[in-house]
């Protein structure tokens, strides 16, 4: 069945990759970004030329007011969320007797407080429509821990505790909740990570952003229907 889907980071990389696949498997796709619109438009553009619907759908995640005011734009009364996925994400990277407290809170903020800003609005909705999916972009980082992520590491690590929690408490409401955690994927997000670290991925290269938003659109369709509370990788065998 056909439902209406929120991405948030959805103007490049992982996120947009996600988006099309979503709308291929005939969601109505709404693309959250932060600045990027000449980005977000052109994922628009490429989902309406394959014949989906996409709508967009400017706000900072991490902002509560901006995401009441974006979120209450979209109409999600009259017109619900059944389909979500928290994939906006930054890394400031740095050993952490040089991470700065900015960079630790951008890092966490942006993660954690965007997970609940974004959510929380929309799982009532999900829990009287007795079906919803949510699915939360973490990281090889937060299962096993990187040198010089400890910001990065700690809020996706955070995010899968949410995770676990939030499927438990909705699991008898429809609405299952899970994790992904990638490797290393292609995207703007990786561009300065030194070309020899391929040589410590089993596959001997990089994800590709489209391989992340197969296991997604799974994750999403009826057939995910008993996947609660689980984190899946997804990284050529790193761990
Ligand atoms: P990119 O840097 O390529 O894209 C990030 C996206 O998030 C952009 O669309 C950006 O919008 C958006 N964004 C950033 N901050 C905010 C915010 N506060 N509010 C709304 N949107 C925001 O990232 P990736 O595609 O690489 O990563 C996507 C997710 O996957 C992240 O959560 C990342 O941590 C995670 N991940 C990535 C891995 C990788 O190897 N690439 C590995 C494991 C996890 P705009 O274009 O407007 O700036």
């Amino acid at each position: 069945m056909a439902h209406r889907a929120l991405i948030t980071g959805a103007s490049r990389g992982i996120g947009a990759a996600i988006a099309k696949a979503l709308a291929a498997a005939g969601h109505e796709v709404i693309l959250n970004y932060q600045s990027n619109q000449a980005a977000a438009l052109e994922v628009k553009a490429a989902i309406e030329e394959a014949g989906g619907k996409a709508e967009l759908a400017c706000f900072d995640v991490a902002d509560a007011a901006a995401v009441k005011a974006g979120l209450a734009a979209l109409d999600i009364e009259a017109r619900p969320i059944a389909i979500l996925v928290n994939n906006a994400g930054i890394a400031r990277d740095n050993p952490f007797p040089a991470m700065s407290a900015e960079d630790w809170q951008a890092v966490t903020h942006t993660t954690l407080d965007g997970f609940f800003c974004v959510t929380q609005p929309l799982v009532m909705p999900m829990i009287r429509r007795k079906w919803g999916r949510i699915i939360n972009i973490s990281s090889v980082s937060g299962v096993m821990g990187n040198r010089g992520q400890t910001n990065y590491s700690a809020a996706k690590a955070g995010l899968i505790g949410a995770t676990r929690s939030l499927a438990q408490e909705l699991a008898k409401r429809g609405v299952t909740v899970n994790a992904v955690a990638p490797g290393l994927i292609e995207t703007d997000m990786v561009k300065d990570v030194p070309s020899e670290f391929i040589q410590h991925i089993p596959m001997r290269r990089m994800g590709r952003p489209d391989e992340v938003a197969a296991l997604v659109a799974f994750l999403a369709s009826d057939s995910a229907a008993y996947i609660t509370g689980q984190v899946i990788g997804i990284n050529g065998g790193l761990i």
